[in-house]
């Protein structure tokens, strides 16, 4: 999917164009199905930070819930202690906050109905719907078949109600080693779909969880616990991405074969009037895109092999990365807004998301100069320090002015500089004059030379009647940026290009994705200068560093001493 071809599904007139989950949910409240309710959840598992591709889910989850005066969930799906910690739980909460959204009341977890999930459990086993099977991993792998045969039923599928009861029961208190046995759903082993044969409700797992300690040593599956935790919110609508919907029998089987009304007592809405709605799960296509790589499992191998510096390098394709290379949360809900929700997997150009950055920055992003590649230029006829002001953005008035220190001695780019006139270049050449931005136009007169024989330094007078004005009797239409050589401030600047050389790094013909790192991702520029106006504590931290492109200030990296910044995006697309 590029720019143009934008799913038919995700196309409308109104805005925020329609799409077919604002269907759904616009035709479940006309016909009054969840009792005008619309609560939503986003449901992410702490075994990782979240992505672009999170951020999508995100902005649909509660974009319904608030688009309907509804109300979104966060929940932490914490079934896997294994996988999960508290400092994934915190990064989570930060970047949803961050991308600019309240989750209703307080965080759930799934782990604080492990009690209610268990009791569920015990009321599928009195009712014959569930049963302890003591296969190992392997065998029950075996019994369960392929996409081509059926499976077969385990030799412990006929287990008399009691002896479950106090096999679950006894599972619980600890008796039983890992894998020893589980509980499982008694459905059916023949089901064209395998997700139906007798799945796995419970496994044994001697682990301690990060938000229950040591109180359990059974932990519920992922299928299980989430229809349960949907039900046990009052969720009227489970959205979440296609790979789940060979899943969801088995979401409406578990929740049909348990008491309603045991399920309401258990539920948020057990005090409540209004009648009890059983949650409907919807799937939606995940969000990929080009150059990038969105699995959580993928990301943990590049920051765990120390192929990037953490979750939140700057390259990374996770929020904690993005925000800190400059994305603006505004920017990535009109992304989000602007791919759309279709059914039908695409993957979407990184153009698109570029595109939203740069248009937010551009709107919004005061303008400062930096200089990348110094050399040193002194105006010679300079009578002293001058302090400019100029505008933060030249179309908006209202963003203010700053003070732009003019002193004799100044840096200019290197690349705007050449000892030579060369045809189509436009900027500082040796004998002709250029405009500084805001300031004068100057001439250079002199060209010296460090004993390397590398251009150190340049002499340049000061046309002292061009502040503001065009020179008299000729044209100058060269336009460079500079900074104070003695009140800029020093910076090193991190320059960025794709995390990966090709398209889709994700293919399928991909053997090891690793292999496609991009080994000139990141550059750094030691020895910039940067205006002091974008470089004081209480400044802005991002900028639009002029003629060189969009550039934030790396609050982690930056000390008293030296200041980072990290390049956001150029100027346009350079691809
Ligand atoms: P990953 O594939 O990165 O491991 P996940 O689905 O396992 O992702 P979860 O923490 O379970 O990660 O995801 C929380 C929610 O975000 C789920 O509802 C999931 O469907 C959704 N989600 C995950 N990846 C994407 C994506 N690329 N596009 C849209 N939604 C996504
Ligand atoms: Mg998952």
């Amino acid at each position: 999917m590029t720019n143009s071809s934008k799913s038919k599904e995700s196309e409308g007139s109104d805005a925020p164009s329609s799409n077919f989950i604002r269907h759904i949910v616009a035709e479940d409240l006309a016909n009054d199905r969840h009792a005008g309710r619309v609560h939503t959840r986003f449901p992410p598992e702490p075994n990782g930070y979240l992505h672009i591709g999170h951020a999508k889910s995100i902005c649909l989850n509660f974009g319904i819930a608030a688009e309907n005066n509804g109300q979104c969930n966060l929940r932490f799906d914490d079934t896997n202690p294994e996988k999960e910690s508290q400092e994934f739980v915190d990064a989570i909460k930060d970047n949803i906050n961050w991308l600019g959204f309240n989750w209703s009341g307080d965080v759930r977890y799934s782990s604080s109905y492990f009690e209610q999930l268990y009791q569920f459990g015990v009321q599928l086993i009195e009712k014959g719907l569930a049963y302890v099977c003591d296969l190992s991993a392997d065998e029950a792998r075996e019994f369960r078949g392929t996409l081509t045969d059926a499976g077969r039923n385990s030799p412990y599928r006929e287990r008399s109600i009691a002896e479950n009861l106090n096999l679950f029961a006894r599972m619980r208190e600890g008796e039983f080693a890992d894998g020893a046995c589980s509980l499982r759903a008694k459905i059916d082993m023949a089901s064209p779909n395998i997700n139906m044969r007798d799945p796995v409700l419970y496994r044994i797992r001697h682990i301690r969880h990060h938000q229950t300690g040591d109180a359990w040593c059974i932990y519920p599956t992922y299928d299980y616990t989430h229809c349960i935790s949907d039900a046990i919110e009052g969720i009227t609508h489970s959205l979440c991405t296609l790979e789940f919907e060979d899943h969801r029998p088995l979401y409406d089987w578990i929740l049909n074969s348990l008491d309603l009304n045991s399920i309401k007592q258990a539920s948020d809405l057990a005090e409540s009037d209004l009648p009890y709605v059983l949650p409907k799960q919807t799937e939606f296509a995940k969000l990929k895109i080009n150059y990038t790589v969105v699995g959580k499992r993928k990301l943990k191998q590049l920051v765990d092999e120390g192929l990037v510096q953490g979750w939140d390098d700057p390259r990374m394709p996770t929020l904690a990365g993005m925000r800190r290379r400059g994305y603006t949360a505004a920017s990535l809900r009109n992304f989000c807004e602007s791919v759309g929700v279709a059914r039908s997997e695409s993957q979407v150009d990184i153009s698109m998301l570029e595109h939203a950055l740069r248009e937010d920055l551009d709107s919004n992003a005061p303008r400062a100069m930096c200089v990348l590649r110094p050399l040193k230029a002194t105006l010679t006829n300079l009578p002293g320090p001058i302090e400019l002001s100029l505008q933060n953005h030249p179309k908006k008035e209202e963003m203010g002015h700053r003070t732009v220190p003019l002193t004799s001695e100044i840096v200019i780019d290197r690349d705007d500089f050449r000892e030579e006139s060369e045809p189509g270049f436009k900027r500082l050449v040796n004998g002709g004059e250029v405009r500084l931005r805001g300031a004068y136009v100057i001439r250079c007169d002199e060209v010296e030379r460090d004993a390397q024989g590398e251009i150190a330094h340049l002499k340049c007078s000061v046309d002292l009647a061009t502040l503001g004005k065009n020179p008299e009797g000729r044209k100058v239409k060269g336009v460079i940026h500079w900074v104070s050589a003695t009140q800029g401030v020093p910076a090193s600047v991190r320059l960025y290009d794709r995390l990966f050389t090709v398209e889709n790094p994700e293919s399928k013909e991909v053997v090891d994705f690793r292999t496609l790192l991009n080994p000139d991702s990141l550059t750094v520029l030691e020895g910039c200068l940067v205006e002091p106006a974008a470089a004081s504590p209480s400044s802005a931290l991002s900028f639009q560093f002029e003629r060189e492109g969009y550039f934030t200030r790396d609050t982690l990296d930056s000390t008293d001493d030296k200041l980072v910044f990290n390049q956001t995006i150029g100027l346009r697309a350079s691809h």
